[in-house]
């Protein structure tokens, strides 16, 4: 590659699409007054998305992570019970366990999918288990079915977490409406984002009540400030629900444009998968309809994604590592519950794996740049 292409624009891993009434929304919750969590835009919001998803309650919250929390709280387990999440995982999972006085047990992940992997699950059921965390890693849907056949074998709640997944679909049926709760990030790399905020969704009125109470202090509607339960405030603000409102007004938008990127970069890229240089994300089959939140690269001859991602950024392309193994966190290792473990995929995926540029904002020639130039490099290294 010559020298002209390093002085192509900066691409930038995601930045936020913003394409529809979001200045509209805002300046009428400002000129009005209505900029707390109170105000019209936070239950329509809350209705539109579940409804969306297909699910009867949204509660709406300040943040991805703290609807993990939430989820958790609501769900009353005995201090200590375990929780199953997958290790190549974002650590708000765990957090929210960890938080909730119980304990993470991790397993490992597909090769194939970057999902966590059924039998694993079952292998680390143990009788304080009480509960799967299932995420669908990169916006592809995992084994829902197995999944939550193991849990009712045992009897153990699940929470969905599609902040990757929003769109995507399993079975013709929305990510987000499976288990006991489900919880999304509308974090602004998300495919609807309010910059800030996230959500918890439910079929049960109970479970729906018991989060809307938490999340605002567990305020009781009989006496002001008398509280029986120790309670969060997670409140979403009307602003930002706003902004919410007119980005799910564009979802089918928004998913087209991420189906599109993926063609691309399958077009471009396809190649050097069939000549097991690289691994590309799952393909869209008939029970698992992916919308590629981020397009992820596994590199299958070893050289380590770091090695990659710093050639790109020398060519003005911006990149991320994928997970860091949550089994492997410095942070957990004063935990009495924090055992060495060996899950060898996610390790793998942790060093090998690397997302290239997936925002909405791309326009199609920034995509066809960026594929030719991952291309070029890797056949450049991969000595073939
Ligand atoms: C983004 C993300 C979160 C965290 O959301 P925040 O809004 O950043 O707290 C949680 N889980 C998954 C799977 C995510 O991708």
């Amino acid at each position: 590659m010559g020298e002209e292409n390093k002085k192509t624009k900066f691409i930038y891993v995601s930045q936020p699409w913003i394409a529809g009434r979001e200045k509209e929304y805002v300046l009428d919750a400002v000129s009005n007054g209505w900029i707390s969590s109170e105000g019209k835009y936070v239950k329509e919001f809350e209705e539109k998305f579940a409804s969306f998803v297909g699910r009867k309650y949204g509660i709406s919250v300040n943040n991805g992570t703290n609807a993990l929390i939430l989820a958790v709280r609501a769900l009353d387990l005995p201090e200590g019970s375990e929780v199953i999440i997958p290790s190549f995982m974002i650590i708000s999972c765990a957090l929210a366990v960890i938080y909730n006085n119980l304990v993470p047990v991790f397993v490992d992940s597909s090769l194939e999918t970057w999902n966590m992997k059924p039998d694993e699950i079952e292998r680390k059921i143990t009788e304080k288990t009480k509960a799967i965390i299932m995420v669908h890693t990169y916006g592809y849907p995992c084994e829902v079915d197995e999944i939550l056949k193991i849990a009712q074998k045992y009897n153990l709640f699940v929470i969905e977490d599609f902040a990757e997944a929003i769109g995507s679909e399993y079975k013709g049926r929305k990510c987000g409406s499976f288990g006991n709760i489900s919880c999304t990030s509308f974090y602004s790399n998300k495919l609807i984002t309010t910059g800030e905020g996230g959500m918890c969704l439910t079929d049960d009125p109970e479970l729906a009540q018991k989060m809307k109470n938490l999340r605002n202090l567990s305020f009781i509607p009989e006496k002001r400030f008398l509280h029986y339960e120790l309670g969060f405030n997670f409140r979403l603000s009307n602003l930002l629900s706003a902004v919410g409102l007119a980005q799910l007004e564009l979802i089918e938008q928004r998913i087209s444009r991420k189906l599109k990127m993926a063609q691309i970069y399958y077009d471009t890229l396809g190649e050097l998968e069939e000549k097991k240089i690289i691994k590309l994300p799952p393909r869209s089959n008939r029970d698992h309809k992916n919308t590629f939140w981020m397009y992820g690269i596994v590199m299958a001859i070893k050289i380590p994604a770091k090695y990659i991602m710093d050639k790109l950024k020398e060519f003005g392309i911006e990149t991320r590592p994928f997970f860091f193994p949550l089994h492997l966190q410095p942070a957990f290792r004063k935990f009495s519950w924090f055992r060495e473990q060996k899950l060898p995929n996610a390790e793998y995926l942790g060093e090998y794996g690397f997302y290239i540029p997936s925002g909405l904002d791309l326009e199609e020639n920034d995509i066809i740049h960026v594929a030719k130039t991952v291309k070029n490099l890797i056949l450049e290294h991969a000595n073939i």
